[in-house]
């Protein structure tokens, strides 16, 4: 399926959603009231719509990410990390928060200080290449506190609703490839860095309008950056809004 057919169905979904749940409550008393069988069986039936409405739902994996605010707390984080996972269905999927707070990370966000960074998702056990830490996965990372950003200037990092968005939409792609394929780790990795990039930006601006458009470049600039490095000819903003996921993949000869 078309990532924009999905968000088309899933937002056709999730308004049936909310109003099913007004209407459960709704078809409740009206079973109460129901005078015969007849009336019974009517009702049972939109009971059962509503809940293959919810089943579609899960099957198409819920990855975007509602919140207002710029910034998420971890109760906010923990939500996502349970919404992605009952979505998608994928196994043992979880959001760590890595920060001064968080004692199991200790090695990590010490690595992490030294090396910057904003979050990144790992699809499957091992070590990690920038951080040299062996790590599970299929898990998102994300990051917050002091590190050394461009220069050698400290910069503040935050659990921005931006990153998370942004890793999401990497884990979005990982659950798209895992409902094709049963290698899908190994497909998922020997995907160029620069087509999960792209992405993840087509993904970004196709969902959410109001994105600031110095993140948005920002991205950019790391994919051209790949790109470049397989003597790629670098691409615009307004190119990814029409990109196709499928498209790109059968130009660089993969099936899924
Ligand atoms: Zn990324």
């Amino acid at each position: 399926m078309s990532g924009e057919l999905t968000v088309a169905l899933k937002k056709g979904i999730r308004k049936k959603a909310k109003k099913a749940l007004r209407e459960k409550s709704a078809i409740e008393r009206l079973r109460k009231k129901a005078k015969n069988g007849e009336e019974v069986k009517q009702l049972d039936e939109v009971v059962e719509h509503l809940e293959e409405v919810a089943e579609l739902e899960r099957k198409l994996g819920s990855f975007v990410i509602f919140n207002k605010a710029d910034v998420l707390t971890l109760e906010d984080i923990t939500k996502l990390a349970k919404q992605v996972k009952e979505s998608s269905g994928i196994h043992n999927f979880d959001i760590i928060p890595v920060s001064r707070d968080n004692r199991e990370y200790v090695s990590l966000f010490n690595a992490w200080q030294k090396g910057g960074g904003y979050g990144f998702f790992k699809p499957r056990r091992g070590a990690h290449s920038r951080y040299k830490i062996e790590l599970d996965g299929p898990k998102v990372y994300l990051f917050k506190g002091t590190t050394i950003g461009n220069y050698n200037t400290s910069i503040k990092v935050e659990f921005t609703k931006y990153t998370v968005q942004h890793e999401l939409f990497h884990v979005e792609m990982f659950a798209y490839i895992k409902n094709k394929s049963k290698i899908h780790k190994e497909i998922f990795n020997k995907i160029p860095t620069y087509i999960h990039e792209e992405y993840v930006l087509h993904r970004l601006m196709k969902t959410n309008k109001n994105w600031k458009k110095i993140d948005l470049e920002s991205d950019l600039k790391f994919v051209n950056k790949w790109r470049n490095e397989l003597s790629l000819a670098p691409i615009s903003l307004k190119y990814l809004k029409n990109w196709k996921f499928e498209e790109k993949l059968k130009e660089i000869g993969f099936k899924i």
